[in-house]
């Protein structure tokens, strides 16, 4: 038996029910299930009264209100809910169908769901989905990887509720790659977001404490930085936050515990890069920057015993010209940035090539551009980085990154060793300066680690200027 529902979506929370509602606006018929049913009665008669829904109180009912091939979307918990659901629909579907989920799923989950229900004749989409609740609702940034053979089918309608970019109203959805390649690349998204927010905390941070800004010039800052090359939705909410009081006219901002809490995405991405060999310091870094944020009482402690200067009185210390230093914070700002996007797009390269993923670079970056977290008008650069050169080994030898890399530095230096020198914790602004100067360093300390190594386990070396794949040992001790 058939329905009429163009595409059916499980798990009505706040995501589910923004997407679906997304759907229907575009014109399609949507079935929805939850496995708590009384949330499909509430959303019916609530948010869903009066529009083109197809509410569901049993799998069986929802499977069967589906126009064929079905297509049966997601948006639940990841992990083992994911395959638990899979499991109550195999009985019900058949070959053919599609499944999408939409959640935040680790790749190799999805990798291995495509393989499983491939043999089944069932086609299976990993979809990485961004943008948040009002993302789902008006467009999000929609990153779907799997079973190829779908993507006809589904493409109408993921590329429909998508956001869209100018010119010409181009969708930032776009098919990613076989396997686990849509959750790969969301996953990365998301190490790129921990990235991106640890940056503009460290920027609030040292202009809060070293230039003894109040939250109404912080907002005005940022607000001014939305309208240069840092234009983005990150910056922009920035600026809001700032600007935000209680009803007792007191800034939010300041009643905000300053422990950071996660969810495992960036987690995910820096165990990658770690398995690849890739490195991602900056992603790893604002994850453990979370890490350190919550050891609360600790620190507290510490901040009585350890010696040092204390950041919050390093305005005492300030001396120049505020207006000129705040450009230098928005020159480590943007610096550090670069190095994280060209981190995050290594990570991608080398997956690609141990996964036998087709990524297209240039189009992953037009897939964030509108709709997502870290959207930006600086990743249009990166998008035409990757037209000029789709084999870019690393985007900081792009002619426009080395540009902007000439312009920044300097400021970007100066806001490092302030940091260091009055003990402001920056450790993303610092380790992505030491990554940028250990990837443009043609000699490093590694002949010294290699000697080490020989001495007290025979590892051996190879010799500058040697043949690849020449090795040598030294008698370091001269002992038999
Ligand atoms: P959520 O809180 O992650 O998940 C709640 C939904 O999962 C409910 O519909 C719940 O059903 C269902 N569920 C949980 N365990 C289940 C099981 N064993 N079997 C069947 N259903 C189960 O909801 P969300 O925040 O809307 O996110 C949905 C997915 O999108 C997640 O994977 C999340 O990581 C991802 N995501 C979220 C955001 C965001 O901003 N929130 C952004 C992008 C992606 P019941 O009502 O019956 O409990």
């Amino acid at each position: 038996m058939t329905g009429n529902a163009d595409i059916g979506l499980i798990g009505l929370a706040v995501m589910g029910e923004n997407l679906v509602l997304n759907m229907e606006s575009r014109g399609f018929t949507v079935a929805v299930f939850n496995r708590t049913t009384a949330k499909v009665d509430a959303f019916v008669n609530g948010r869903g009264k009066g529009k083109k829904f197809i509410g569901c109180d049993s799998i069986q009912d929802f499977v069967k209100s589906l126009k064929k091939p079905r297509k049966i979307m997601m948006m639940i918990h990841a992990g083992s809910p994911v395959d638990a659901v899979i499991q109550e629909l195999l009985p019900l579907i058949e070959k053919g169908d599609i499944i999408i989920d939409g959640g935040n799923s680790l790749y190799t989950d999805s990798d291995r769901r495509v393989k499983e229900l491939e043999k089944k004749g069932i086609l299976f989409v990993g979809t990485g989905v961004s943008g948040g609740e009002e993302g789902a609702l008006k467009g999000p940034s929609i990153m779907p990887g799997g079973n190829p053979a779908a993507w006809n089918s589904i493409k109408p309608i993921l590329q429909a509720i998508s956001a869209k970019v100018q010119p010409g109203d181009q969708p930032c959805c776009d098919w990613v790659g076989d396997g686990g390649a849509g959750h790969y690349v969301k996953m990365v998204h998301n190490g790129i977001e921990y990235g991106d927010m640890q940056l503009i905390s460290e920027a609030y941070f040292i202009m809060k404490h070293y230039l003894g800004l109040n939250n109404q010039e912080l907002k005005d800052v940022f607000a001014q930085w939305n309208k240069s090359e840092l234009d983005s939705y990150l910056i922009e909410i920035t600026s809001d936050i700032f600007g935000k009081k209680d009803e007792h006219g007191e800034y939010v901002i300041d009643e905000i515990l300053d422990s950071a809490g996660q969810k495992g995405t960036g987690k995910w991405t820096a165990m990658n890069a770690l398995d690849m060999g890739i490195p991602a310091t900056l992603i790893g870094e604002s994850v453990f920057a979370r890490c350190l944020s919550s050891l609360k009482d600790e620190r507290v402690k510490a901040a009585k015993i350890l010696p040092g200067p204390n950041a919050s009185e390093s305005s005492k210390h300030f001396q120049g010209d505020k207006k000129q230093f705040i450009e230098y914070v928005k020159n480590a700002l943007f610096a550090s940035k670069l190095v994280s996007y060209a981190q995050g797009f290594t990570m991608m390269r080398h997956a690609a090539k141990e996964y036998g993923w087709k990524l297209n670079y240039g189009s992953i970056a037009l897939l964030w551009r509108g709709g997502c977290i870290i959207r930006s008008t600086f990743l249009g650069k990166i998008k035409e980085a990757f037209d000029k050169n789709p084999n870019l080994e690393n985007l900081l030898s792009d002619s426009w990154f080395v540009d902007q890399l000439k312009v920044a530095q300097t400021g970007w230096r100066q806001v490092a060793s302030a940091s260091l020198l009055h003990g402001i914790p920056t450790p993303a602004f610092t380790s992505a300066l030491s990554y940028y100067d250990g990837y443009r360093c043609p000699t490093l300390s590694a002949n010294l680690i290699q000697a080490q190594r020989d001495y007290f386990g025979g590892h051996t070396y190879e010799k500058l200027g040697g043949k690849k794949g020449e090795f040598f040992h030294t008698n370091w001790t001269g002992r038999g």
